[in-house]
């Protein structure tokens, strides 16, 4: 059976990034640029004040102090977004707002906050340092200037930034389109009645909810009962309309496990079937050209711990972000935890930080593959190495964060 990484690793290698394509920036958040950004003019464009203040020639209050206070008259108000261009005169200030355009001749702008105001007068008390509270036209990037590199993940801010840059629409690498099947003839909807034997469907809604936190809405969802007709259907039309087909269930070694076989008549080649990890052995993955297929099993938590593991990493590539080293980490374990060798295990945990801003981590009830109460509570999976039985309590172990994870 293969190893979990190298799993990953085969998978890694069929993946393909996706071409780039145009796309709005109100609708960039999470994807990648394609193409380096440059400024088409300086940044910030002109002279500013970073305060409302008073605008001054700062000679004139070079000599200002508590007990000699200097008095200049004001020449006027400049408020932001007033482009008419004026002079500041010689022994004159000018009351001017946060971000308005400096008048000619200004050298620095006193706060606000320190300055009295007397029938038409401004009395300073300080003398003024050269450029103070004056935002300098170019003083972050001059024209021409790259300022996002290609394979910039958008971010808020990255989107705040193509909008200062005047960009309504960049290049992109494009999104795959996923298509969700889940397989099973107990499975209902939450709304519906159950019968004996029948259960809820979780997967296709985690599954959905999961590709939603990596910035993705499935193309498709299919319901279909363990009849082989249906899944061959189902498989067959997924992957005429999208990139990643992503299955749940119907691909163990069950009599009514049907995925595996309609995916070699659909011409689907299997690159893997079964890791030796826990949760998720009897996970499935084939090509057919550069389309991706996961079967996942169907245990909740199982094809919930798959997808992270092993469907992110695929869909991100794809998306042109090759790193989530930032999820890994490593903590001391609260208590020992057992298992028998021969596997890894992705155990769920809670990783803690205590009072000395050391990471802790200790599992959380419900270890089995059909818990996702376990899975609910944990904000971290444990990595527990293949071939070991134990780790003791104090020990420093491997945790990967969820990356849905917000606790
Ligand atoms: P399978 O991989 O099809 O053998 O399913 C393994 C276990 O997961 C069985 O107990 C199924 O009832 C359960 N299961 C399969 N699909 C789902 C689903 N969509 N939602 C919740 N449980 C499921
Ligand atoms: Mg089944």
């Amino acid at each position: 059976m293969l190893d979990f990484d190298e799993a990953l690793e085969k998978i890694l290698k069929h993946t393909k990034r996706l071409p780039a394509v145009k796309t709005s920036v109100a609708e960039s958040l999470g994807r990648v640029l394609s193409t380096e950004i440059k400024t088409r003019e300086p940044i910030p464009r002109f002279d500013s004040s970073s305060v409302d203040g008073f605008a001054i020639r700062r000679e004139d209050i070079n000599d200002a102090s508590k007990e000699h206070p200097v008095r200049l008259p004001l020449q006027g108000t400049r408020q932001a977004g007033t482009s008419r261009p004026v002079s500041l005169k010689p022994g004159r200030t000018m009351k001017i707002m946060t971000g308005a355009l400096l008048p000619k001749n200004t050298r620095a702008v006193v706060m606000k906050e320190h300055v009295a105001i007397d029938g038409g007068i401004a009395e300073f008390t300080l003398p003024a340092r050269e450029g103070e509270n004056v935002r300098r036209k170019g003083e972050e990037f001059n024209r021409g200037e790259i300022v996002l590199s290609r394979g910039t993940i958008i971010t808020p801010p990255v989107v705040g930034m193509l909008a200062t840059l005047g960009f309504t629409s960049i290049k992109a690498y494009r999104v795959p389109r996923v298509a969700l099947i889940v397989t099973g003839n107990e499975l209902r909807t939450p709304s519906g009645t159950l019968r004996a034997g029948e259960i809820r469907d979780s997967n296709s809604y985690a599954l959905a909810a999961a590709l939603c936190a990596v910035g993705i809405s499935p193309t498709l969802v299919l319901h279909v009962p363990d009849r082989r007709e249906q899944v061959s259907k189902a498989f067959a039309r997924a992957l005429k309309k999208v990139d990643v087909v992503v299955s749940a269930g119907g691909v163990s070694v069950g009599d009514y496990d049907f995925v595996k076989e309609v995916l070699n008549d659909l011409r689907v080649k299997t690159v893997f079937w079964r890791i030796a990890m826990k949760p998720g052995k009897p996970n499935y993955f084939g090509t057919r050209g550069a389309r991706l297929v996961f079967g996942l099993p169907g245990n909740p938590v199982s094809a919930l711990v798959s997808f992270e593991m092993l469907v992110m990493p695929a869909l991100r590539k794809m998306m042109g972000i090759h790193s989530f080293e930032i999820l890994n980490s490593s903590a001391t374990l609260e208590s020992d935890v057992r298992k028998r060798a021969g596997r890894i295990e992705f155990v769920r945990a809670i990783a803690s930080r205590s009072s000395d801003g050391h990471l802790t981590v200790r599992p959380v009830e419900g270890q089995g593959s059909h818990m996702v109460g376990g899975l609910a509570a944990a904000n971290c999976l444990i990595i527990f190495p293949k071939e070991s039985e134990l780790i003791n309590k104090g020990d420093v172990v491997a945790i990967r964060m969820l990356s849905w994870n917000q606790k």
